[in-house]
């Protein structure tokens, strides 16, 4: 097993708790993954899954990023990474595709921390972890919102002040990028029509978004300035008035951070159906005629499918040709009723679905649920993060 895995890329996600890690080959046949959590608590550990899929459990009580990463780095045994490829949140504009991890890209990731305050601090944690341990090794930051620096300014401006967006750069960034990424130039490798491809894309999971890919390139996409605009997600209430904040502020007294944790936390999937965030949840209550909840849920499920539907039409405008839409994400993978519910709301689209082939795709199947007869193609591929930030890591490096 020792030589498996051929120019060994290591790819990083780091949280403020946590680190998932996924070492793979070059050709994408062989990974070796895994999770540290609770970070810096009594309870953190390590659950790491080997080549043959066996999983060990390693406790590293109190351990930080650091100790933890050095741990990783031990169980990855003489499987050395060749480069280090971390997920960053957020690019803002100054990072239009996956850069070389240097002391300058390492402030600017700091200092964009104004647009993500939870996610990119962390990440720069890792990157400042790694370099301490292995000072020579390459690193490379593939950012969330790279992909979409392609939108044109009809697509990523807000119809506000122009001043905010010259001056305090507030305009739609878009997320999910590199998911979008991998989706859209699968999607074109597996379909038999001859370009130019046009994909919607749904990414469906706890966070959710869609994206208009034309040749490759976002051209418009339902997250913004941050990822709460857009889909209805698990506890993310998607988009809402914009004076809903003042209204909540003057009629019942919240402060601006209890209603950003209300529209962050509890809302979406979990605020409709005040049962939970977990779509399987939702689901199976949802056809519980005996559960005291079952309306509520039946609500969620209804208003997700809706909301979904209606921005894939939307978004459809920003296409100058449309091949088909693909499905992904944890939802979009697993459950051909939403799949189906989906395309019910767009049914003005001809499009036609193979109920028999749309009941086949689960549990990481990649396949075209369409009939001959449908106007637009409709796939299911299983979302590869890890590979895309494996595979745009060597590119940038040249490896
Ligand atoms: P994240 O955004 O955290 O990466 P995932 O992409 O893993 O999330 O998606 C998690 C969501 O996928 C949850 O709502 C979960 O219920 C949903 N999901 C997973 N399997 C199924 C299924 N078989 N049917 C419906 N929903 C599912």
């Amino acid at each position: 097993m020792s030589n498996v895995i051929t120019k060994p890329t290591l790819v990083v996600n780091c949280g403020s708790s946590s680190i998932k890690y996924a070492l793979i080959s070059e050709d994408n046949q062989h990974r070796i993954t895994g999770m540290a959590e609770n970070l810096g608590l009594d309870n953190a550990r390590i659950v790491h899954k080997c080549l043959d899929g066996k999983k060990t459990e390693v406790d590293i009580p109190g351990a930080n990023h650091k100790s933890a990463l050095v741990k990783i780095m031990s169980l990855l045994g003489n499987q050395s990474p060749i480069a280090v490829g971390h997920r960053v949140v957020h690019g803002g504009r100054e990072f239009s595709s996956a850069v070389e991890i240097t002391p300058h890209v390492l402030s600017e990731i700091k200092r964009l921390k104004e647009l993500a305050p939870l996610h990119n601090p962390a990440n720069a944690i890792g990157i400042e972890a790694v370099q301490s341990i292995y000072p020579d090794l390459p690193q490379v930051g593939v950012f969330d919102t790279a992909f979409h620096q392609t939108m044109p300014p009809k697509a990523y401006r807000y119809a506000i002040p122009k001043e905010m967006y010259e001056k305090d750069f507030i305009r739609r960034y878009g997320f999910h990028g590199t998911s979008h990424a991998y989706l859209s130039h699968r999607a074109s490798q597996i379909t038999e029509q001859q370009g130019p491809h046009g994909w919607l894309i749904a990414h469906l999971g706890n966070g959710s978004s869609t994206t208009a890919v034309y040749e490759g390139k976002s051209l418009d996409t339902s997250m913004g300035l941050t990822p709460l605009e857009g889909l209805m997600m698990g506890t993310r209430c998607g988009d809402v008035d914009p004076s809903l904040h003042i209204h909540l502020k003057r009629t019942m007294g919240l402060s601006l951070e209890q209603i950003d944790e209300i529209l962050n936390k509890k809302s979406g999937l979990l605020g409709v159906s005040g049962v939970s965030n977990d779509m399987r949840t939702v689901e199976s209550i949802a056809n519980d005629n005996s559960h005291p909840d079952q309306k509520n849920a039946e609500l969620a499920v209804e208003m997700f499918c809706y909301r979904a539907g209606k921005y894939l039409a939307s978004l459809s405008c920003a296409l100058p040709h449309l091949t088909g839409i693909v499905f992904s994400g944890g939802i979009g993978e697993n459950s051909a009723t939403i799949r189906a519910r989906i395309i019910e709301v767009m049914r003005h689209f001809s499009l036609d679905l193979d109920e028999q082939k749309n009941d086949s795709l689960y549990g990481g199947e990649e396949g075209s649920f369409h009939t001959a007869d449908s106007k637009y193609e409709l796939w299911v591929i299983p979302t590869d993060e890890e590979y895309q930030i494996a595979k745009e890591t060597r590119a940038v490096l040249g490896l």
